[in-house]
């Protein structure tokens, strides 16, 4: 098994970064307390000191509030940051996703600050960068699963018109409302989100305010209804005020230059009434200003051009070299005017890549990769064993109950037929939900085979990866496993160097030299 490298030098200061990411995640884990105490010890046991800084009980998709790892961020920004390493738990508590993991990783790299894992041991060097990504992906493969269970059960309340969980949008409150009686004769009762006599005041006042054309900082200032713009842009844009309530309306997607929107299928969108708070023809004419302002904002170019290199690349006079579109090829050049000839970029670019290809995806690395997968596995079904027990407790439970359910059925009066009737079908349906649940924490427990057959299919998947990956991705890999690269254009040369160094402190360094030959 490869080794841990959980490597704190001694004497050093760091942050320990601890979030919940839902509530049923935080079931399966160590409660808050316990994380930071043992995070706490290891850092000690290092000789080293830290902050804590925590994010807690707040879910995955949750984004916008993670005042902590906002300010890490923020920090590390900082000129000269005081801090050495960020110590986490585990990788998918940084960032909400991989692509955010890896833009915020890229912020400490720059600042030579460590992001730590303690639950998930890496070996050493470019291998050890390359899994790094791999588990924040299954990371993010498994918190979507769990997203996926959630949704699952939100389209039905919502459906049937409840709230569908979370917190109701300012102007409105959660009212528990009794819908029936259980078959054991304890209330049934859902939420219903109903307009707050003393906040959806408000909210109608900052409609009336965007629709005469007031700022957004004075609506703010003067309703209160939130913190800040972009939250007011929110309110003003959510069709639950005119009565509405829509769920499940979009997906967000990974693009090439990042985060996107999409909208989902008449299918998948849920809609149900709610008591609305705004007059109709007041939130349409705030819709139509909202449009208006939408149309004057720019969509951000990243990575313009797609120049996967322009990071890490250095002319052999020792300047920057960038990307330029006035040719009918995309060429680098000396930022210096130094008087090297350009380089093609596609050519350079296939190089560079080919070289992390035939370094990383060799079969003894993918067999190191697969063993610290199932190593990662191991610890994601410890984790999940006391829920897997629950979830089939509750599916012995609920066939009990469904069984009882039909045998009183079969005796009792029409009235009270239907509904015992109406009992069994919600047993039903309670029953395949944790059903889908077990089925799903059972295929988490699956180690991945070390097959040669299966060996060749995942270096065949990982080379395709390596094609295929958005230009974010692309770029991140490439900052992430190389120092620079130095390209002289006169001499027909580039040489790459890893950001690993050998034995003797010397970083290991290649010869790119396909993108001349072709
Ligand atoms: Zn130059």
């Amino acid at each position: 098994m490869v080794g841990t490298m959980i490597k704190i030098p001694a004497g050093s200061h760091g942050m320990v970064y601890v979030r919940v990411s839902t509530a049923h995640q935080a079931e399966d884990e160590l409660p808050v307390d316990s994380q930071i105490a043992e995070l706490k010890a290891a850092v000690a046991a290092a000789g080293a000191t830290c902050e804590v800084v925590t994010d807690a009980g707040i879910s995955g998709t949750d984004f916008e509030h993670r005042p902590g790892l906002q300010e890490i961020v923020a920090r590390a920004r900082e000129p000269k940051p005081n801090f050495k390493w960020v110590l986490v738990w585990k990788l998918s508590r940084f960032g909400r996703d991989i692509e955010e993991g890896l833009i915020y990783r890229a912020v400490l790299r720059k600042k030579d600050i460590e992001l730590i894992s303690y639950k998930e041991p890496i070996p050493e060097g470019p291998l050890g960068q390359l899994i790094t990504h791999v588990l924040m992906a299954v990371d993010q493969f498994y918190a979507a699963a769990t997203a996926a269970d959630v949704l699952r059960s939100q389209k039905e309340l919502a459906r049937q018109g409840f709230s569908a969980g979370g917190r109701p949008p300012v102007g409105y409150r959660r009212e528990p409302v009794q819908v029936g009686t259980r078959y054991d004769g304890t209330p049934l009762t859902r939420i219903r989100w109903v307009p707050d006599p003393e906040a959806a005041p408000r909210v109608v006042q900052a409609f009336q305010m965007a629709a005469e054309g007031v700022g957004y900082d004075q609506i703010v200032a003067a309703t209160h209804i939130c913190q800040n713009k972009s939250s007011l842009a929110t309110i003003l844009a959510n069709p639950i005020y005119r009565g509405v309530k829509v769920f499940n309306r979009e997906t967000r997607v990974e693009g090439e230059h990042g985060r996107k929107r999409r909208r989902n299928g008449a299918d998948d969108v849920v809609t149900s009434e709610v008591d609305p708070i705004v007059p109709e023809p007041l939130w349409n004419r705030v819709q139509e200003l909202l449009t208006r302002r939408r149309e004057h904002r720019l969509a951000p170019q990243r990575y313009a051009g797609g120049y996967v290199l322009t990071d890490i690349l250095r002319c052999a006079c020792g300047a920057r070299m960038a990307g330029t579109n006035s040719r009918s090829y995309r060429y680098y050049r000396c930022v210096a005017r130094c008087g090297r000839p350009h380089v093609r970029a596609d050519l350079l670019d296939t190089g560079v890549m080919d070289l992390i290809r035939r370094t990383l995806i060799t079969p003894k690395a993918i067999r190191e990769m697969i063993d610290a997968i199932n190593e990662h596995g191991r610890l994601v079904a410890a984790n999940q064993a006391p829920e897997l027990q629950r979830v089939q407790r509750q599916i012995a439970s609920l066939e009990k109950q469904e069984a009882n359910l039909r045998r009183a059925l079969r005796t009792a009066r029409p009235n009270a037929a239907e509904r015992i009737a109406l009992e069994i079908d919600q047993v039903a349906a309670e029953i395949r939900e944790a059903v889908v649940k077990r089925d799903d924490l059972e295929q988490v427990r699956k180690p991945l085979s070390t097959s040669k057959r299966f060996v060749q299919q995942t270096m065949d998947e990982m080379t395709g990866l390596i094609d295929d990956a958005a230009l974010d991705t692309r770029v991140a890999w490439v900052r992430d496993l190389m120092d620079r690269v130095t390209v002289d254009g006169r001499e027909e040369h580039a040489v790459a160097i890893w950001r690993t160094a050998s034995d003797d402190g010397v970083n290991r360094s290649d010869s790119v030299s396909s993108w001349l030959r072709r």
